[in-house]
């Protein structure tokens, strides 16, 4: 099999709240790059990429297209099933920059599911669980705002709540506190402040909220407190609260420089930042044999990035797989069809070959081909 075309589209996901906002930032809408990847056998791959934003991690939507185009003219000719080759070929031609690198690997994965006549989670390691737990995110907002989302959140199934805060620390602590009691025992409260926070204003909101979850009988993360891994660090030597790590967590080598120094209790795994699921698989596989569970999702994305996500916590097994998200449920538009079904705050894939999902081209803009 031999890839005859490599088709680049964008579009822009609005947000239905009207906005996303974490940490200082905020934004209306997320511009998303999907690749198609043709093959002289008729099939054909779909993968997708979406940055949150060009200030959130080192990851920009206009990067991901200008770097395809430094791939995909050299991958023509390449067989997308052997996908570690593909993987070292387009290392060989662009050193670093994963997520550049993450839709056309997607894409690849498709086209092997699709050969095989199986669904990814199979390829990936097998049906583990069922169904795949999700978080909603709670937006930042006003603290009583937030608040008020959890019994809307609840009602449709929801029992965990990632709540953004890494903004001012004052209001911040009184953002968990409201967001708390507004939620019952066992739910849980996963606070995340996306590097926001510098080392001082991280212990402050630390101490404030150390008795929360013992009062409330709530399961309460801390997440990615600052910036970098030294002030996560610093911060997780001076706090009980159960730590995530996510935006410094971007390869194997600071993994396993994590977990040597015990600097937190899970981690963030995102697809893209990895450099898409060959990687994300080897760093899912490698968390397990370490026992560390964890946040199995990508930056963003639509119902591309959602069925990649599925896929690979399907085959993750349920207790280190914390809990995932369904991006596809927060824009207004829809950019393929086949997404991953949301029910009482779960998500399900297809059983289809591959990603199971089909594009809806009438949604996307074309930005280039590649043959
Ligand atoms: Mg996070």
């Amino acid at each position: 099999m031999r890839i005859t075309c490599i088709r680049v589209f964008r579009a822009d996901l609005p947000m239905k709240e009207g906005s996303y906002s974490w940490s200082t930032q905020s934004h209306a809408a997320f511009d998303t790059t999907v690749v198609l990847v043709e093959t002289n056998q008729g099939i054909t791959g779909v993968g997708e990429c979406c940055p949150l934003g060009p200030t959130y991690l080192p990851a920009y939507a206009q990067g991901v297209r200008a770097g395809i185009s430094q791939l995909a003219p050299k991958l023509i000719g390449e067989d997308p099933t052997q996908i570690e080759c593909i993987n070292d070929t387009m290392d060989a031609l662009l050193k670093g920059h994963p997520y550049v690198k993450s839709a056309i690997d997607m894409a690849c994965w498709d086209i092997l599911g699709k050969v095989s006549g199986l669904p990814l989670y199979t390829l990936l390691g097998g049906l583990r669980q069922e169904k795949v737990t999700l978080y909603k995110v709670v937006t930042r907002a006003d603290p009583g705002a937030m608040a008020d989302r959890i019994p809307e959140y609840r009602a449709q199934g929801y029992r965990q709540f990632q709540v953004k805060v890494g903004e001012d620390p004052a209001t911040d602590i009184i953002r968990i506190h409201r967001v708390a009691q507004a939620m019952e025992a066992n739910e849980v409260l996963n606070a995340d402040a996306n590097t926001g926070w510098k080392q001082h204003e991280a212990l402050q909101v630390a101490n404030a909220i150390a008795d929360l979850a013992t009062q409330t009988g709530i399961r309460l993360t801390f997440e990615q407190p600052c910036l970098s891994y030294e002030e996560c660090l610093a911060v997780r030597a001076h706090t009980d609260l159960p730590f995530v790590l996510d935006e410094c967590i971007d390869s194997l080598a600071a993994l396993l420089r994590a977990n040597q120094d015990h600097a937190m209790d899970m981690i963030n795994l995102k697809i893209s930042r990895f450099g898409g699921l060959t990687r994300a698989r080897q760093a899912r596989d490698l968390c397990v044999s370490l026992g560390l569970p964890m946040n199995v999702e990508d930056s963003w994305g639509g119902e591309i990035t959602t069925a990649a996500i599925a896929h690979l916590a399907h085959s993750t097994p349920p207790a280190f797989q914390f809990q995932s998200s369904a991006f596809h449920e927060y824009a207004t538009i829809e950019i393929a069809t086949g997404a991953p079904t949301v029910h009482e705050g779960t998500m399900t894939a297809s059983d289809a070959p591959g990603l199971g999902v089909e594009p809806i081209l009438e949604a996307l803009e074309p930005v280039n081909e590649y043959r």
